[in-house]
């Protein structure tokens, strides 16, 4: 029994978001906030699953559990939805507002 050597990498995936289609690698996985402000942002093919990219961003699983509770959510989404929303937050531009 020969051992596969194709790799997920080599692929082309794509996925559906919003009813239109990309190429994985080209969406990002962003932490978003309860107030809506994005704190992180990794590449798509990164990771599979929006618990995937939890584990990634917070080690600690109590931790997580502790951002899930208090509404922290992680999604995949498209290079427009990041350039708009994602972006401005990242580079500190954007008009969240944070409570103390
Ligand atoms: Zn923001």
């Amino acid at each position: 029994m020969a051992a596969t050597t194709a790799t997920p990498q080599t692929m082309r995936l794509l996925v559906e978001i919003d009813g239109a289609v990309h190429p994985l690698a080209d969406c990002r996985w962003v932490r978003i906030e309860p107030n809506d402000c994005v704190t992180g942002s990794l590449v798509g093919n990164a990771v599979t699953s929006p618990q995937h990219a939890a584990e990634r961003f917070t080690t600690s699983k109590r931790e997580r559990a502790r951002e899930e509770r208090a509404g922290v959510r992680y999604q995949l989404v498209t290079p427009d939805r990041w350039a708009t929303h994602a972006k401005p937050c990242l580079l500190g531009d954007c008009a969240h507002e944070w409570l103390a």
